[in-house]
């Protein structure tokens, strides 16, 4: 068994489901004791429970500043230190073009997909240097470097997440933090899969690999990120997307 996280302390944003769920149960796995965060108690608390001794369900809504703050402090306060963030916490918004895309859903997915990544690293940082360092993973997609159709907020605050990751590695790098962003195509979350098998279907064919990617498949290149096996990967965006950005 590989125990990489032993001593260690993380939190995952997002944590109670799909990719989240899938990186805090690899992550605890492999030893680190870990922060369930999510805007949803139940789906935190339930992951939690999966986990066991190692981990603590938390509430945190990411697109509220004071929320992070608080989150980073819970995480402290519960393991004595945090040296693994995961910055996952995300949602996907209205389907529209540019020239109808409502507002408000404009301000939300910024607000949580953009701000609640900055806000969470802004939190996250100081806490780490107060140990020395570690390693933040953002959640990115394939959509932080190529743009789709209907989706101008989502596609705008990927492509941040990419850029603020990039900036943020720079300030850190000599005071031992790490921060990479994860690009994944699409994944088979169970959102996806009570989709019409046509649409999975077309989904799917987007890929030269010819399906879609596993949350656990995600999981693996964050817990790589996150751990000394990545000790010379800083400031990248790595891509696990079946070969759809290649094309
Ligand atoms: P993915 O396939 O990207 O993992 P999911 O929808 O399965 O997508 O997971 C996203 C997670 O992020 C969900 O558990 C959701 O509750 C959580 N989440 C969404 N918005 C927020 C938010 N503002 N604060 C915290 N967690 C959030």
């Amino acid at each position: 068994m590989e125990r990489e996280f032993e001593g260690k302390v993380a939190l995952v944003t997002g944590g109670g489901s799909g990719i989240g769920e899938a990186t805090a149960l690899l992550l605890a796995e492999r030893c680190a004791k870990v922060l369930v965060a999510d805007w949803d108690a139940e789906a935190a608390e339930r992951v939690a429970k999966r986990i066991g001794d190692a981990a603590v369900p938390y509430v945190v809504d990411v697109s509220d500043a004071q929320g992070c703050a608080a989150m980073v402090h819970a995480a402290v306060e519960a393991f004595g230190r945090l040296d693994v963030a995961v910055n996952n916490a995300g949602v996907g918004g209205p389907q529209a073009p540019t020239g109808d895309y409502p507002l408000d859903g404009w301000e939300r997915v910024i607000g949580v997909n953009l701000n609640g990544v900055f806000y969470s690293m802004r939190a996250e940082i100081p806490a780490m240097l107060a140990t020395g360092g570690g390693a933040i993973v953002n959640m990115a997609s394939i959509l932080g470097s190529v743009g789709f159709g209907m989706a101008v907020a989502y596609v705008a605050a990927k492509h941040g997440v990419v850029g603020m990751t990039k900036s943020a590695a720079i300030e850190y790098a000599k005071q031992g933090i790490r921060i990479n962003s994860v690009g994944p195509g699409f994944i088979d979350t169970p959102l996806l899969a009570t989709a019409d098998p046509e649409i999975i279907a077309g989904v799917s064919a987007l890929h030269p690999l010819g399906r879609l990617g596993r949350s656990e498949e995600v999981a693996e290149l964050v817990a790589f990120l996150a751990s000394d096996k990545a000790s010379n990967i800083t400031g990248s965006y790595l891509l696990t997307d079946g070969g759809y950005t290649a094309q």
